[in-house]
């Protein structure tokens, strides 16, 4: 007997041996007797395996039976009605309060509630029972069979992850056991051009942490910053490119003078970028170590991104040796989950948490207005990746793959960096809005700005008063 538990988690290749359970079906093939069961939360439509395997089986559905009419039904989220309240909190959070659930039964049109459909009679029915003369059966079962969580809970997960494609995830795998229909392959860059806001000032309000990326290129640097508000809410700020090859240092003066930068609100008051994450990847690496050895107390540090399916983007964190036996942190990315919460916070329609704003300047004749970088070509190199169906020794694997003509995808690249550069930080957002907001910080910073010949502040997501030691 062999049994494989969360099989939609197994790696698509133990080694380079190939697909891991049909290895070990192998060992099973001189027994007349084996059976195999195969078990799991399903993840991804269309890359789920267990999704594959149900498929193929006798798909026996837990089904209940309507106490009106008789008919049986599988009792999912789609026919259950919720009367709840809604409220947003101060972090952007939606928080719902069920006041009522009620199963809908689709052929009668007759409302239950959960103890009714507790009672009432329950089975396994075969959707594709000719399957059996194959002598696979599959089984589906949803947590709304289960006597372990109760309705009300569930669907109040599931109505507060409502509009936030990761949240929405969870909920759909783990309690309606279905696979997720990722969000992502937009049809044009249009609809982001169409989505850019003034912001009235460099910095617009709700920003409270500044992080930084870089690209490092054979004949230039590109760099995006970011602004990052409570429950991850998002500004682009600037995104800029400097010409010239890495190993020339007027290249990283000039990447100075951005990261150095105190970029300002309309109320005058300004913040430091905090954190920078660059790019170590490319035929600079040298150049990018030794630019991160001498700015390393400004929290500029080294990333090397890979891509292994199922490894968390902020993969780990190692040491490298640079000149004379130093070190310095070199972190591990994981580019391809990256991505996918790139993507994922790009399908966010409304401004709320985790949404992705994008600038657009007023043109004036009058005042020479900041470039920001946020046009066509920026846009279409952000939507320049899908994730598409290839074939890896015998197995099908999605990979992440370039679909722009000009096959320029740092835009997208950058705001990986960026992304995991503030999961890096991991912020306290509630007590940084204080900080902002609390007088003391202008009143320091007027006094000082009297000074002349004023010290450095710390480099902090604050200049004055506040060290970035978290
Ligand atoms: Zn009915």
């Amino acid at each position: 007997i062999l049994l494989a538990d969360e099989v939609d988690r197994f790696p698509k290749s133990a080694g380079t041996e190939g697909d891991p359970v049909s290895l070990a079906a192998k060992r099973m093939t001189t027994f007349w007797d084996s059976v195999m069961g195969l078990f799991s939360t399903p993840t991804n439509a269309g890359d789920s395996r267990i999704e594959d395997e149900y498929i193929t089986g006798t798909q026996e559905e837990w089904q209940h039976q309507c106490p009106k009419c008789k008919e049986w039904h599988l009792v999912t989220h789609r026919d259950m009605h919720t009367d709840y309240d809604c409220s947003v909190d101060k972090k952007g959070t939606r928080q719902v309060i069920v006041k009522s659930v009620i199963w809908r039964c689709p052929d009668c049109g007759f409302g239950f509630t959960e103890t009714e459909m507790r009672q009432a009679a329950q089975k396994y029915i075969a959707q594709n029972a000719s399957a059996l003369t194959k002598g696979v059966r599959s089984f589906f079962v949803n947590c709304f069979a289960s006597p372990w969580v109760n309705w009300s809970d569930v669907m109040q997960e599931w109505l507060e992850a409502q509009g936030d494609p990761e949240r929405e995830k969870v909920v759909v795998n783990t309690r309606f056991g279905e696979a997720y229909e990722r969000k992502g392959n937009f049809e044009s860059h249009e609809q982001f051009m169409r989505r850019r806001e003034n912001y009235g000032a460099e910095l617009p309000e709700g920003v409270l942490l500044l992080t930084a990326a870089v690209d490092v290129q054979d004949n230039r640097l590109e760099y995006e910053i970011c602004g990052w508000g409570m429950a991850e809410e998002c500004w682009g700020i600037k995104k800029g490119t400097i010409l010239g090859v890495p190993d020339t240092p007027k290249v990283w003066d000039m990447l100075d003078e951005q990261l150095d930068k105190e970029y300002r609100f309309a109320s005058g008051k300004g913040l430091l970028v905090a954190r920078t994450f660059i790019d170590s990847g490319g035929h600079y690496t040298k150049e990018v170590y030794a630019y991160c050895k001498k700015r390393f107390v400004r929290q500029r540090f080294a990333i090397k991104g890979s891509s292994t399916p199922g490894v968390p983007l902020l993969h780990k964190y190692a040491k490298v040796k640079t000149v004379r036996g130093h070190t310095i942190p070199l972190v591990m990315l994981d580019t391809d989950s990256g991505k996918q919460y790139v993507m994922d916070r790009l399908s966010i329609e409304e401004p709320g948490p985790k949404y992705f704003h994008f600038p657009l300047d007023k043109s004036d004749s009058v005042t020479v207005q900041l470039t920001r970088g946020y046009d066509e070509f920026y846009f279409k190199g952000l939507i320049s990746e899908t994730k598409e169906p290839r074939r890896k020794n015998g197995v099908l694997v999605y990979q992440w793959v370039n679909i722009a003509k000009d096959k320029r995808n740092e835009p997208l690249d950058l705001r990986v960096y960026n992304l995991a550069c503030m999961l890096s930080v991991n912020p306290d957002f509630e007590a940084l809005e204080k900080l902002i907001n609390s007088p003391n910080v202008i009143k320091e910073q007027s006094v000082k700005s009297k000074l002349k010949n004023k010290p450095k502040g710390g480099y902090g997501c604050l200049r004055k008063g506040m060290r970035s030691d978290y």
